[in-house]
């Protein structure tokens, strides 16, 4: 444990790994170097993913046919590949998702060890803390798809829905945390939407792909306008087990 964890407690950074952060630290250096071991023998430190981001969003629809079939194998958790993996990781998506417990990304996607960086909260929002892991496993590990996935009946969105409706209140922080789903809610509204709180599931989804695309750090639009990296919005069903994506956005070639 570094200087910096003892004194933050258990950090967000404490799920990066202990990092050194000067004040000089630049966005493609500010992670520093993680200290390594030797590895394993008869193990090899995986390479880094060279796959398009159309590629990833093709798997994982692949992944979620096979899921929906009942035909779907765990992703591979075996001790080799924790091995492997052991010295670096190399995601090939980012999932923001939400913290139910019925929408295990990994599960719905077939995908095992090392293979999704996932942030997830109640309702899939984007935080300060969610944004700045999403810029570093775009920027730093190069990750080339990010999948922004509501699903049906979402408890978070049901009380944005509630504050909306009935100007319901909650206690804690639950009404700070549902707080940026609200506008989604309104929007939803606006549309004259028959079944509110699905729409509102999408409209969550859209808003943030829209945040997403047109408003992050130079780090994460960059590789969006040079096609290294594609921002999805999903929904997944939780009576059927299908992920539904939509706002795919355009393809771009690689430069
Ligand atoms: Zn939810």
């Amino acid at each position: 444990m570094c200087d910096r964890q003892r004194e933050e407690g258990m950090s967000r950074r404490a799920l990066l790994g202990c990092v050194a952060v000067g004040a000089a630290a630049t966005a493609s250096g500010m992670f520093g170097s993680i200290a390594l071991a030797t590895p394993p023998p008869g193990t090899s430190q995986s390479a880094p993913p060279t796959l398009t981001p159309e590629q990833v969003l093709s798997e994982l629809k692949q992944g979620n046919a096979a899921f929906l079939q009942g035909r779907s194998t765990p992703g591979d958790v075996r001790g080799r590949r924790r091995l492997a993996i052991a010295r670096a990781q190399y995601p090939v998506a980012v999932l923001v998702s939400c913290s139910d417990s019925r929408v295990p990304p990994e599960v719905l996607f077939g995908k095992g060890l090392g293979e999704l960086f996932i942030i997830r909260n109640a309702g899939n929002t984007i935080d300060t803390a969610a944004m700045g892991s999403l810029e570093y496993a775009v920027a730093e590990l190069t990750v080339p798809l990010v999948v922004v996935m509501g699903h049906e009946r979402c408890g978070a969105v049901a009380a944005a829905v509630s504050v909306v409706e009935n100007g319901a209140t909650f206690p804690g922080s639950i009404g700070r945390m549902v707080e940026p789903i609200v506008p989604a809610v309104l929007d939803a509204r606006r549309q004259g939407a028959v079944d509110l709180l699905d729409a509102s599931v999408r409209a969550n989804v859209s808003r943030t792909v829209g945040r997403l695309r047109d408003f992050s750090e130079p780090m994460v639009l960059d590789r969006i306008r040079s096609g290294r990296l594609r921002v999805v919005g999903a929904r997944y069903d939780l009576d059927d087990g299908r992920v539904d994506f939509f706002d795919e956005g355009p393809i771009r070639p690689r430069t």
